[in-house]
């Protein structure tokens, strides 16, 4: 998740006069831009950390191990991680991203972060209980609702796991990875965070080019990260599975207001059929909010720069569907987003929502997106 470079309008001069037209037109829409406001600041100079090479888990398609993956020499003194995070605070970091493979399984790196940046994030597949002395939003991935499917997908069950580590902590976001294979399981998990306190958010399977290339090559299937999938079956969506994905999330949202966090308008957008990001010849996607450009940096474990086109650089720009690109797209509104002030309150919507899924220190800021329209 973080802020592109980017104007998806071209000259970030045009876009704030519309942004005065509209406010002009619209005054009471003026209190919410300026919170909108304090939330971009927030991302305005994220960074990545990789905290570890390692992860317990199998999962298909697994974004990170297939392609490019480089393996490093990981740096293991904790003194050089707190060093190298203190030169990065003096960089004017303004959100820290922790990332994996798994985060959970060196946290001694994410003690001395902790320390150092105010705003973070780590993502985790929640089979171990990160120290509460990191206090940043956790965010916790889950890929199914019973047993099997979670099986299927990430080569353990994993959900249970995960609520029973994180009983009763309120750094937990829980973000559910829909997909062809576990819409039917997603109300279970729903119902768990309902119980347990945890918000949910969701995400939407993408796949990776080595798993498109394995697919489309007739590999056969491996103990790795192409387990289950054949050429007729797989997690990835269809037009047709789209459209149901949509459905599912918005009686989930009509009916779990407390627990889900999402935006219709980002709903509607994430699940039209076609990409969703623009895409050049080159097949990137120049305006995708998570391209590693400027001065977003991207490290390794080895603590060594890294310029990977974003923190999921295997996945397919035109198949990408991932929440960290999706959401951070919306950090600066589209020529849609600028049509009209409804269109602009339902962009500030989905601003809103962002804030309460990646930064747990600014809860407070915004409101429920679950008004979103
Ligand atoms: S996608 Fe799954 S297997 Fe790959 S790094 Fe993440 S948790 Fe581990
Ligand atoms: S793979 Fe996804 S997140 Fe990465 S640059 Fe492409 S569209 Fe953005």
């Amino acid at each position: 998740m973080h802020q592109t470079t980017h104007s998806a309008t071209g000259d970030p001069r045009q876009v704030l006069r519309r942004i005065r037209d509209i406010l002009d037109e619209n005054p009471d829409l003026a209190p919410r831009y300026e919170e909108a406001k304090k939330i971009i600041r927030i991302f305005r100079k994220p960074a990545f950390y990789e905290v570890t090479q390692r992860c317990n888990l199998k999962c298909e398609g697994c974004y990170y191990f297939e392609g490019n993956f480089k393996p490093v020499k990981e740096q293991d003194s904790i003194q050089a991680w707190e060093d190298f995070f203190a030169v990065e605070k003096e960089r004017g970091v303004s959100i820290a991203y922790f990332v994996g493979a798994e985060p959970a399984l060196e946290q001694e790196r994410l003690v001395a972060a902790a320390k150092i940046f105010p705003y973070g994030n780590v993502g985790t597949n929640g089979t171990v209980k990160i120290d509460p002395v990191v206090p940043y939003r956790i965010s916790i991935s889950m890929w199914a609702g019973d047993d099997d499917t979670d099986k299927k997908l990430r080569g353990a069950s994993v959900f249970k796991k995960a609520f029973k580590n994180y009983q009763g902590d309120p750094r937990v976001l829980v973000y559910f990875t829909l997909s062809r294979w576990n819409l039917g399981t997603v109300r279970t998990v729903v119902e768990m965070c309902r119980d347990n306190g945890f918000p949910l958010t969701f995400n939407l399977y993408s796949p990776s080019n080595t798993f498109l290339s394995k697919l489309n090559g007739g590999a056969s299937n491996d103990n790795q990260f192409f387990r289950v999938s054949t050429q007729e079956d797989t997690p990835m969506f269809r037009d047709s599975d789209l459209a149901e994905a949509r459905k599912v999330v918005l009686d989930l949202m009509e009916e779990f207001p407390e627990t889900v966090l999402y935006s219709k308008a980002y709903n509607e957008w994430s699940t039209r059929p076609g990409p969703m990001h623009e895409v050049d010849e080159n097949g990137l996607a120049p305006r995708c909010g998570s391209r590693i450009l400027g001065h977003m940096n991207y490290y390794g474990s080895d603590l060594k720069q890294q310029h990977p086109k974003c923190c999921t650089p295997d996945l397919d720009c035109s198949q990408c569907r991932i929440m960290s690109g999706g959401w951070s797209t919306k950090l600066q509104p589209d020529a849609h987003d600028l049509s009209s002030g409804e269109a602009f309150a339902n962009w500030m919507d989905i601003l809103g929502a962002l804030n309460r899924i990646f930064v747990y220190e600014n809860r407070h800021l915004a409101a429920p997106a679950v008004a979103a329209e």
